[in-house]
């Protein structure tokens, strides 16, 4: 899983295989693009190289360029549990962040979870697209076909509390949907999800 963190936010990348292209998976800050291009070079990667993009829901901090990227060509997918996010997360980067320009609903790719899968199928990437909507109600996570899931602020599944029962959920359908180890957005470290429990592990 190609990955770097900035601002103690991380994005990933998948390559498509056989092609020289990358999804990407989460979109980082607000006019960050300067910052977000360098961070790719130090993992091998070119920002020209990004030919697709999901987050994995529209906080500022997971899709702040998101516009950029679809006014670079990008192609950006959305789900059908994010599109109304998108209002709410403008207002406030909005009042921080005086040069960044709205995303162009228009160029939008609207995707159901159900066609998600066979949608990147088509385009040479292995993924299971899984609603786990326990940090906010666009949120999706992103599972590849080696069981890598980028599961943005979805928290850990030992911070539920008795009768915490949607984060139980959460985890139970990662799970289901082949998950096996977690990336999560602010932490450096990643969960195994076999036995579905907190072992954590400083492999990264
Ligand atoms: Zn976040």
């Amino acid at each position: 899983m190609l990955n770097f963190s900035n601002h103690n936010t991380s994005c990933f990348f998948l390559r498509a295989a056989g092609l020289p292209w990358l999804l990407a998976i989460d979109a980082g800050w607000p006019c960050t693009l300067f910052e977000y291009a360098r961070h790719m070079k130090s993992i091998g990667c070119a920002l020209e190289e990004i030919r697709w993009a999901v987050v994995t829901h529209f906080h500022m901090d997971h899709a702040g360029l998101v516009s950029e990227l679809l006014s670079r060509g990008v192609t950006c997918f959305v789900f059908e549990n994010q599109l109304e996010a998108i209002d709410a997360m403008e207002r406030t980067i909005g009042k921080n962040y005086a040069s960044y320009r709205t995303i162009d609903r228009e160029k939008l790719v609207r995707v159901s979870l159900r066609e998600a899968q066979g949608l990147f199928r088509g385009i040479g990437v292995s993924a299971r697209v899984v609603r786990t909507d326990y940090h906010s109600t666009d949120s999706i996570s992103f599972i590849t076909g080696e069981g890598d899931a980028v599961v943005g602020d979805l928290p850990p599944l030992e911070n539920a509390m008795p009768g915490d029962r949607r984060l139980r959920e959460n985890w139970a359908a990662l799970q289901e949907s082949g998950a096996r180890r977690a990336w999560p957005a602010h932490a450096p470290a990643f969960y195994s999800l076999a036995p579905m429990t907190d072992n954590r592990s400083t492999r990264r």
